[in-house]
């Protein structure tokens, strides 16, 4: 069985051989990321790189400073309907809050308008938390909360209008798995911090105790074609 595996991946390399996902440079293994490519992706320094917005939660994970690779990555993620990324990313993520975050900690991805993850297939954060679920061992609650009415894109908007954009768009629908927990709030890119804090007051007001929140990069406020598509 083995053997026949190994044949069948071969033949399924030769045919779709492996390619970096930014250089396109061809991989022996597994698809991903090209060494090179890897060592252009700086790791977010909390000591270095500021969080450019207030705050309402009580601790911060960002995992990589924002470059083109990243831009690549997340816009493949939302917009070319490849999973990849989301997967590596909530993989890295996974590691990451290994020492940061409580044992008894839940994981809740950033919701999608229902519309919306009909129409992209899926919602990017939920992949991203599913991926850091299964390496750190947490459970993922995906419906916990849930986007009650559709907001629009806010790459256009400023600072305060995104904040108004959010107001309300939250709510838990499963106080149950929140109450009395602590949360660690997935989503893949920060911008001006609107929807993590709308999201954070939502689960705030159903009981959660502690809320972390996570991304994989925080954009600079000027890079508004990556900023939250919402
Ligand atoms: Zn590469």
């Amino acid at each position: 069985m083995q053997i026949v595996w190994k044949i069948w991946k071969a033949a399924l390399n030769f045919v779709y051989p492996s390619s970096c996902m930014i250089c396109k440079a061809s991989l022996p293994d597994s698809p991903g990321l090209c060494d090179l490519c890897w060592d252009d992706i700086e790791i977010w320094d909390s000591e270095r790189h500021e969080v450019g917005f207030e705050r309402d939660f009580d601790q911060i994970v960002v995992l990589y400073q924002f470059n083109d690779c990243i831009r690549s990555l997340i816009h493949a993620l939302k917009y070319q309907g490849k999973t990849l990324p989301g997967q590596i990313f909530g993989k890295a993520l996974g590691q990451r809050i290994a020492d940061l975050v409580e044992p008894d900690t839940v994981i809740v991805p950033v919701p999608l308008h229902a519309a919306k993850k009909r129409s992209r297939g899926y919602n990017q954060s939920e992949i991203i938390a599913r991926a850091t679920g299964r390496v750190s061992g947490l459970p993922v609650v995906t419906n916990a909360l849930k986007r009650v009415r559709p907001t629009p894109t806010q790459t256009q908007l400023g600072v305060l209008e995104r904040e108004y954009n959010v107001q309300g768009a939250f709510q838990v629908c499963r106080s149950a798995s929140i109450e009395g927990q602590n949360i660690f709030l997935i989503d893949d890119v920060i911008t001006t911090g609107a929807t993590l804090n709308a999201c954070v007051l939502a689960l705030r007001s159903a009981g959660a105790q502690c809320v972390s929140v996570g991304a994989v990069a925080c954009p600079p406020l000027d890079e508004d074609d990556l900023s939250q598509d919402v």
